[in-house]
């Protein structure tokens, strides 16, 4: 399946962890992994002791009745209280917790001790809003840092969180409030969004007209155009929270109480919501946080670029972040605003340390030119990571150069809304890098891969990716429906865990993600991954980013399609055409060679970038488009699919 993959790792290239960054490195030798594994339960323990701070103390640390998991059973804490509390107790309080910058140019900096005050205010207003332990409150923010605060508020009080990202439209607020049946939605006016107002208002009042659990609409002001304003239902933040006390005593939850909820960004299907519980979430965030980045909470500046909206932001933004006493970077607008260094801008006014965004960032900046980031000292960053699709050699190589000098160490982290916690993923100072890989299954993590009949593959081989045992932070379930959970997950593959995701390990036993295997193609009776094709088309110089789908064809039964977005400086013709298709064949082999391939501006990402290859196929097989609710932008699709048919009628 992947000779690719060969010829990338052909090259050779393996990065040991720098000298320099083993010096003062938490982790620099792999004893840490067979230690973990001899006793995973054990191994979470300690971690569960030396990193949470509980109210009472667990008697069992597991309880497995497949699929379903209890971790630190009996135990008791608040999140809110190791995110804060115990770091201003600690004597911390004057450190700054987040460096806010807004996308006008304004920016605060926010101590731990002034986040406590602003979420204690915040957590009293929500009682007063009638918000007791287990009532649901919906968040539909943008990322100012009343956003984390309000994720704060809810946790201190026992309420579990949802929060839906600020860029979905009012249908797929209403479907999540409801299916969450939330009693409160915190909002604002509107989101700053490259120079434009989102009205966050406007399409929360869409929403909420159909959501008749809603009892109470919060609304926080930022962009400051008037709104319309339903008296009795609608409060306004500076109205009520200012005049609340300062003080308000955490709740001490038990360790699997339900602490949010949270949608899967719907790349594949319909989303999903994934329930996350307090004590093992809390354990594996801080753990995976602290050692996978390295984080040196005196001296570093982190930034992960994600929006809170997803799960990156939940536990790398919030919960685990802070719970290490990171001091951590927030950005509200888009990386293009006012110009195209706007992140290598914030880098270095901050100092950021360390850097975590996504593949599609990385590759959107590489077809923006490497004059942006050499614009600005990026002499701070020691670290740098990428979480949500697979990265390519490709851009993994370039954002090790253009960003981080060939200095830092770039950490490919594989995990899920379902994970809660990152689960592949190097350890910086302990491990060698290739590019492309995630590497290795964490200390403690169990991962396999298998074959149809869920076996063992042989390494090296590829298949299924499955986790074997269960671990901290994993999803207890998908809210309101356990047997979906049970079938979606567990069904496949007899007492593992099927993450939906196709891998393959090399010689070396290193894991390499290959997307989806919805998304593997079935060519001539042979399996690609339409992961291997768009690497390979990544890897011509004019091409920025690839997505491939395999379409029905009446004689190779899939007829591979690609649309290609080029880099700047290049230009689309029928002669660039049939090099890419070239191209493929050499890297791959002939049956690789798209039958197809169209030029296109955009690909239609979701909010949080993830290429949407099922509506691709959709307009590749000229059908309806399947839902597209959580499309950043749902024209872009509609868009391909005009050019598509006029390009190719006799294929559509
Ligand atoms: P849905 O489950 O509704 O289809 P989704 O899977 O896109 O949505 P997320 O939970 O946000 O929702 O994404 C997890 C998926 O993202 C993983 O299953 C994997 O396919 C991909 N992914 C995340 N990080 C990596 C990585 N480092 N390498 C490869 N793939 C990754
Ligand atoms: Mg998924």
């Amino acid at each position: 399946m992947s000779e690719t993959i060969e010829s990338l790792l052909g090259e050779g290239q393996s990065f040991p962890p720098p000298a320099h960054f083993k010096k003062t490195a938490r982790v620099v030798d792999a004893e840490i992994y067979d230690e973990a594994n001899a006793d995973f339960e054990g191994f979470w323990a300690r971690q569960a002791a030396d990193l949470v701070d509980w109210v009472e103390e667990w008697h069992t640390v597991l309880e497995w009745d497949l699929p379903f998991a209890k971790w630190f059973v009996g135990g008791k804490l608040n999140a809110s209280y190791n995110c804060l509390d115990r770091h201003v107790e600690a004597g911390h309080g004057d450190q700054v917790a987040y460096y806010w910058e807004g996308e006008p140019g304004d920016a605060r900096a926010i101590t731990y001790a002034q986040l406590l005050d602003d979420v204690s205010q915040l957590a009293n207003a929500l009682k007063a809003l009638g918000v007791g332990k287990g009532d649901r409150v919906n968040i539909y923010l943008g990322m100012v840092p009343e956003l984390p605060m309000a994720l704060l508020a809810c946790a201190r009080i026992g309420a579990p969180h949802s929060v839906v990202f600020g860029g979905f439209s009012a249908d797929s607020l209403r479907d999540r409030i409801n299916d969450a049946e939330a009693k409160v939605l915190i909002t604002g006016d509107g989101a700053w969004r490259r120079g434009t107002i989102v009205p966050l208002k406007d399409i929360a009042d869409a929403a909420v007209a159909e959501c008749p659990s809603i009892e109470k609409v919060l609304v926080l002001r930022r962009t400051e155009q008037d709104v319309a304003w339903s008296d009795g239902r609608d409060v306004w933040w500076h109205d009520l929270v200012p005049q609340q006390s300062t003080n308000c005593a955490p709740e001490p939850m038990d360790s699997e109480d339900l602490l949010y909820l949270l949608y899967t960004s719907g790349t594949t299907a319909k989303p999903k919501g994934i329930m996350h519980t307090t004590g093992g979430y809390l354990t594996q965030v801080c753990w995976t946080h602290k050692h996978v980045f390295d984080l040196q909470p005196d001296t570093d500046v982190y930034w992960c670029a994600a929006d809170v909206g997803w799960v990156t932001g939940h536990s790398y933004i919030v919960y685990g972040a802070l719970a290490n006493r990171a001091t951590c970077v927030i950005y509200e607008g888009t990386p293009d605003f006012p110009d195209k260094d706007r992140m290598w801008q914030i880098v270095e006014k901050y100092k950021v340390t360390i850097l975590y965004t996504a593949p599609t960032a990385i590759r959107t900046f590489m077809k923006w030119g490497a004059e942006w980031p050499e614009k600005r000292d990026l002499t701070s960053l020691r670290l740098l990571g990428s979480v949500g699709e697979p990265i390519n050699p490709e851009a993994w190589v370039w954002y090790w150069k253009t960003i981080g000098a060939e200095r830092c160490p770039v950490v490919d982290t594989w995990w899920q809304t379902e994970t809660g916690a990152m689960m592949i993923s190097p350890l910086p100072g302990a491990t060698t890098l290739k590019p492309g890989s995630a590497t290795f299954p964490l200390p403690g993590i169990g991962a396999d891969i298998v074959d149809d009949n869920g076996k063992s593959v042989a390494i090296p081989g590829g298949g299924y990716l499955v986790l074997t045992r269960p671990w901290p932070a994993m999803l207890r379930g998908i809210w309101g429906d356990p047997e979906r959970y049970r079938a979606t997950y567990w069904g496949r593959f007899e007492g593992k865990y099927f993450a939906g995701d196709g891998a393959k390990r090399d010689a070396d036993g290193y894991f390499w993600l290959l997307g989806r295997v919805d998304d593997v193609m079935l060519i001539s009776g042979h399996n690609i991954s339409t992961a291997e094709v768009e690497h390979a088309l990544v890897g011509h110089p004019a091409v920025a980013e690839a997505a491939v789908v395999g379409k029905t064809d009446a004689t190779s039964g899939q007829a591979i399609a690609a649309f290609v977005i080029l880099r700047n400086g290049f230009e689309a013709s029928d002669a660039l055409v049939e090099e890419l298709r070239e191209h493929v064949a050499e890297t791959i082999g002939p049956i690789a060679k798209p039958k197809s391939i169209l030029f296109t501006e955009e690909l239609p990402k979701t909010r949080s970038g993830k290429i949407m290859r099922r509506l691709l196929k959709d307009v590749s097989e000229d059908h309806a488009l399947g839902d597209t609710t959580t499309l950043a932008d749902p024209s872009v699709v509609e868009g391909i699919k005009a050019r598509y048919l006029a390009q190719a009628p006799d294929e559509a």
